[in-house]
């Protein structure tokens, strides 16, 4: 069973968008109602490949946790943005390689929590509650979490597909305070909008300003940033389709959709 949460959920308006539901529309999903579909609709026509960039960030994000839970040998692990539910959860890779690693999902889209435990009822080494990631003290603090994650250890935190929703004035704080309280050998997993000069970059972050209101594009170098003095596993921070591919692929050669987000992790030595 999953415990409750600690506060009650948000209000749920199924008239306006919000971040999960219009990903999830994007990714083809059920969980998504005629405003998000709309904005889906509406960020398709402007941005070349948006659609297949959702689907990339879902593949880099099984990639990593892959690599994470196998490789380097991680059993535990904080979800933050973790999104609605769909094919290919954190837990469902990590358990795959490790059936004892441990996944806290967080999400501030109260919808999550609901599709989440219904997910997650049967499954005792996961929870799901809904927080705000601009709060590193509130989330370390929460039950779900403590009750799941012991940050004496080496722990991931995963920000997938969830730092360009982090504007600049908080970012470095609430990043580097997830930072902080992990043990060395643990590591922190990033993917984000990325800003390399394409124009359909800054222009899907303002799109996600005007209608989510928060949405940024950063630079390779200000992604980097957010590593801290972590280290670099290889490839680096690279476009999501050049993150460790099942298969080769031509970094001449990049769909448009494979050039709108960078993908990285690093550890904390
Ligand atoms: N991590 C999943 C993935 O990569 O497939 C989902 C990414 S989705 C693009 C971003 C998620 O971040 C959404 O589910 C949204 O609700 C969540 N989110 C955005 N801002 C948040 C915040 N301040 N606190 C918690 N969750 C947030």
């Amino acid at each position: 069973m999953t415990d409750l949460p600690e506060r009650p959920p948000a209000e749920l308006d199924f008239d306006k968008p919000t971040i999960a539901r219009a990903y999830d529309a994007l990714l083809g999903g059920k969980d998504n109602f005629a405003a998000d579909r709309a904005l889906a609709d509406h960020a398709v026509q402007h941005i070349p490949g948006l659609r297949e960039s959702a689907v990339e960030n879902r593949k880099v994000l099984v990639r990593g946790i892959r690599y994470l839970a196998g490789e380097a040998g991680m059993d535990q692990f904080l979800d933050l943005g973790s999104g609605l539910p769909t094919m290919e959860n954190t837990h469902q890779v990590a358990q795959r390689e490790n059936p004892d690693a441990r996944v806290a999902y967080v999400d501030i889209d109260p919808l999550v929590s609901v599709h989440g435990r219904a997910l997650l009822a049967e499954n005792g080494n996961t929870r799901v509650t809904v927080g705000d990631v601009r709060d590193p003290a509130a989330i370390l603090a929460d039950p779900a979490v403590t009750a799941l994650l012991d940050f004496s250890r080496p722990a991931v935190v995963m920000l997938v597909g969830m730092l360009h929703y982090l504007s600049p004035d908080v970012a470095d704080d609430v990043v580097a305070a997830y930072r902080d309280v992990l043990a060395p050998g643990s590591h922190l997993f990033v993917t984000s909008l990325v800003d390399t000069g394409l124009p359909q970059q800054q222009e899907l972050a303002r799109i996600a300003r005007e209608s989510l209101e928060e949405g940024w594009a950063r630079t390779p170098a200000e992604i980097e940033f957010h590593f801290g003095d972590f280290a670099l596993v290889e490839p680096g921070v690279t476009y999501t389709a050049l993150w460790r591919p099942d298969s080769p692929v031509d970094p001449q050669n990049l769909a448009p959709g494979e050039q709108l987000g960078m993908a990285g992790i690093a550890r904390k030595t």
